[in-house]
């Protein structure tokens, strides 16, 4: 199966892509992690993505629609794969649409995570990280949300990272929205099936949801 994942920060696409990717036996793909490993392989690609990089500048469309070609001509990606928070423009689902369709494919369906937004400010404003040892908490857990609460690990002070502070998490949600839902509707118009798909509840329910939702929209 070829599949896009679409979701906001928070959403849990991550656990949600990990899991599909094990029961689908197909390679998940990030751009993070692409470009990651295309600059430790220190490819072509790789190399013009690094400059970018360093610049502090974002990567051409281009070299991460290179990116994602040359991933899928590997063989893991045989059975197909599934793309995490690629595309985010209509750019990008237009990029993407011509590489595959210049390998004779097309995606089987697009999944789009959704949470409500309070839901999501309340999952993402729990997060503490541990500026000792790194770890990440959800304050969630008992007594970790209290001032000067401290890593289980390491007992150094947790701390909010600026990006995870609420009016914080509401711009990125509102970035993401209106990054977004042009390339919902771009696939509205396209024969893949965009399936909606509630992310509230627990991990398993939500896995649930989507393999049920991908046998009655896309034939999995
Ligand atoms: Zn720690």
């Amino acid at each position: 199966m070829r599949l896009v994942l679409m979701g906001p920060p928070g959403a849990g696409k991550g656990t949600q892509g990990a899991r599909l990717s094990e029961r689908l036996g197909v390679p998940r793909y990030s751009t993070g992690d692409m470009l990651r490993e295309a600059r430790r392989a220190g490819t072509e690609l790789g190399e013009r993505a690094r400059r970018y990089m360093d610049a502090g500048e974002l990567v051409p469309d281009e070299v991460i629609l290179g990116l994602i070609a040359e991933a899928l001509e590997r063989p893991g990606a045989t059975d197909g794969f599934i793309l995490d928070g690629f595309p985010r423009t209509v750019a990008q689902a237009e990029g993407l649409a011509d590489v595959l369709s210049a390998r004779g494919e097309t995606l089987d369906a697009v999944i789009d995570l959704q949470v409500p937004q309070e839901e999501l400010v309340r999952r993402l404003s729990a997060r503490r990280v541990c500026p000792g040892c790194g770890a990440v908490w959800s304050a969630e857990r008992a007594g970790l949300a209290a001032e000067g609460a401290r890593c289980p690990e390491c007992s150094t002070p947790l701390v909010q990272r600026e990006d995870d502070r609420p009016e914080t998490v509401r711009r990125r949600l509102e970035v993401y929205r209106s990054e977004t839902s042009p390339v919902l509707e771009w696939y509205a118009g396209t024969d893949v099936p965009v399936l909606a798909v509630p992310g509230t509840g627990d991990v398993d329910e939500v896995e649930r949801r989507v393999r049920e939702r991908l046998q009655e929209g896309a034939g999995a």
